[in-house]
């Protein structure tokens, strides 16, 4: 999608410290970590929001961008620890890019509920 910022991220319009990249997932640091470790896991293929992620193969998508982010979380040391893997949807949640990404979020305590 041509204005969407992730989108640019993908295609490598817009630099990002890249984590890890598959076919359909990249997943790169947040340009404004709240953890010691904050990153974003994305589809390469435009969706606004888990929402929007509909049908058998919206499901696979999800599916794959959850286990890439645990293989994320798991690669940069999280396992012993602990981390947090949460999608932010809509106006109420806080979601200020409009394309679907995954943080995940750990190398300190999370509190709980969040705010
Ligand atoms: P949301 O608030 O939509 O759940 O999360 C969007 C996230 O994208 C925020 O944590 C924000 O810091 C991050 N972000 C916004 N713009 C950029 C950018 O240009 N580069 C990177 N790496 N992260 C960004
Ligand atoms: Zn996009």
């Amino acid at each position: 999608m041509a204005d969407c910022l992730f989108c640019k991220i993908v295609a490598g319009g817009i630099p990002a410290k890249l984590v890890k990249r598959s076919d359909d997932a990249v997943a790169f640091h947040d340009i404004d970590g709240k953890a010691p470790v904050h990153v974003l896991v994305i589809p390469t293929r435009h969706l606004a929001a888990a929402r929007n992620a509909t049908g058998a193969e919206g499901e696979r998508l999800l599916g794959r961008l959850l286990a890439f982010s645990a293989e994320v979380a798991s690669e940069l040391g999280l396992d012993a620890g602990g981390y947090r893997i949460v999608t932010n949807t809509g106006a109420d949640a806080g979601q200020s890019v409009g394309h679907l990404h995954l943080h995940v979020l750990g190398g300190r305590k999370l509190g709980w509920p969040p705010g």
